[in-house]
């Protein structure tokens, strides 16, 4: 089914479980605003449906589901198949992290007594699309003492937002003479967050007032921002979009779009030939380095624990479970968007309602930095996408010299392993408010588990 529209192939039966499957996805994105939240939701998941913690296993045997945490950023469920690890996993890997705005470590401040949180933007943001819209805040403080608060602001419909402030038209003239890069700057993306003085207190009175907010709801001082990881991101709820609720708007679709269809694809799927695994990493969207990047070993020592715990371990076993392992790498494309069409080359672009998009490479300017998949491993992918019905495409990041981007497909592809880029088309990308289309979302879900099945 390449390059076809798959609302054409839906009988009502099939739009029933679209839309049981995309509004299920739509809850949890309102949910999982940060890598955090989505791996707590994606814990509970695994639980409901019978996969248990690694760390308790003493062995497994074929059939058993279990999964890994990483630092509550980072979780790997895997369901051992019929084979020996040795032979390779078949692996789903998503990242959880989206572009926002994270609290500075020292971030709160006092300017003609408006109360302000300053910030470090994360990812790659258009940055004029982050005023002027309700923001919330989300993350986790953690004392002195190594206790943690969690913090939640924005959300419920009784709370209050933040946001920050732009210029009015009447007096932006200068302004819109700028180029768009600067129209706001870096250090312009401050939260505002309160207004009113506190009574009897001279210096920052409105500062203080917030401080002493927070202390009564969180027991938190101001030092404490400093082991905080606070993110501001688009406040409120994944929506229907279009008239024809035919697509959904929502903040975080990159990469969680793929991290849901990926995570539910392995607990839906069962017991299949190899072990099958969904990944979920963090930091993607900064270069995929850190301790819960894709780029750490924690992975592969996960991994190393699942054959430790199936066979005699040896480390040559490790070696050969990752070089015969494939993957997807569960990532979003561009699609076009018919405004910004002259971006794109068309006969190698991704289409909205086509289904997942494969990308053979990313990369920019002379594909620099790409992982480019053998083309037995995409004859594979062909075949079993025809065979299960699965609507699918293939793309470029945009044309030639346009620009680019990577995902985290070359670093799995370090070990030797077959790697390619497979998700869901995204209009607006990196924007406060992103847009897919439901065909696609359920289309690589079923992509997903037909990869499972037959790889
Ligand atoms: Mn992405
Ligand atoms: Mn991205």
């Amino acid at each position: 089914m390449y390059q076809e529209y798959a609302w054409k192939k839906y009988d009502k039966k099939d739009l029933e479980k679209l839309d049981q499957f995309t509004t299920n996805y739509k809850n949890f994105l309102s949910e999982c605003k940060t890598e955090r939240l989505c791996v707590s939701k994606s814990v509970a998941l695994c639980e409901t449906a019978g996969f248990k913690n690694l760390e308790g296993c003493t062995s497994l045997k074929p059939g058993d589901k279990v999964y890994a945490v990483n630092k509550n950023k980072n979780i790997a469920a895997f369901v051992i198949g019929k084979e020996s690890l040795t032979q390779g996993l078949a692996i789903l890997g998503a990242h959880i992290d989206s572009p926002r705005l994270d609290l500075k470590q020292n971030p709160v401040y006092e300017s003609d007594t408006f109360a302000y949180l300053d910030t470090h933007y994360y990812g790659g943001i258009i940055k004029y699309q982050w005023v002027t819209i309700p923001l919330a805040l989300h993350g986790v403080v953690v004392k002195k003492d190594g206790s943690s608060v969690s913090i939640e602001i924005g959300e419920n419909e009784n709370d209050p937002v933040v946001g920050i402030t732009d210029l009015l038209p009447h007096l932006a003239a200068e302004k819109m003479q700028k180029a768009a890069a600067k129209v706001i700057e870096g250090e312009g993306l401050d939260i505002l967050i309160g207004s009113k003085p506190l009574e009897d207190e001279e210096k920052d009175p409105t500062k203080q007032a917030v401080l002493k907010l927070l202390k009564e709801k969180y027991d938190i001082e101001e030092e404490d921002f400093v082991s905080a990881e606070i993110e501001v991101v688009p406040a409120g709820k994944a929506r229907d979009f279009g008239l024809d609720r035919s697509m959904i708007a929502g903040y975080g679709h990159d990469d969680r779009v793929c991290a849901y269809t990926s995570l539910m694809a392995v607990l839906d799927s069962g017991q299949c030939q190899r072990t099958t695994c969904a990944v979920l990493v963090d930091k993607e969207e900064v270069g995929s380095i850190g301790a819960t990047g894709a780029s750490s070993v924690w992975f592969e020592n996960t991994i190393a624990e699942v054959i430790a715990l199936t066979e005699d371990y040896t480390d040559l076993k490790l070696r050969k479970a990752l070089t015969n392992s494939v993957m997807l790498s569960s990532d979003v494309s561009a699609g076009l968007d018919p405004l910004y069409s002259s971006v794109m080359e068309r006969k190698n672009s991704a289409f909205m309602g086509k289904g997942i998009c494969f990308n053979k490479y990313t990369g920019s300017r002379g594909k620099s930095g790409c992982n480019d998949a053998q083309p037995e491993f995409i004859a594979k992918l062909r075949k079993m996408m025809d065979e299960n019905h699965v609507n699918y495409q293939t793309s470029e990041l945009g044309r030639v010299d346009q620009g680019g981007g990577g995902t985290i497909a070359y670093i799995l592809a370090n070990y030797n392993m077959n790697v390619i880029d497979a998700g869901v088309p995204v209009l607006s990308m990196h924007a406060p408010m992103e847009i897919v289309s439901k065909a696609d979302v359920y289309e690589a879900y079923l992509a997903y588990k037909t990869f499972l099945k037959n790889a």
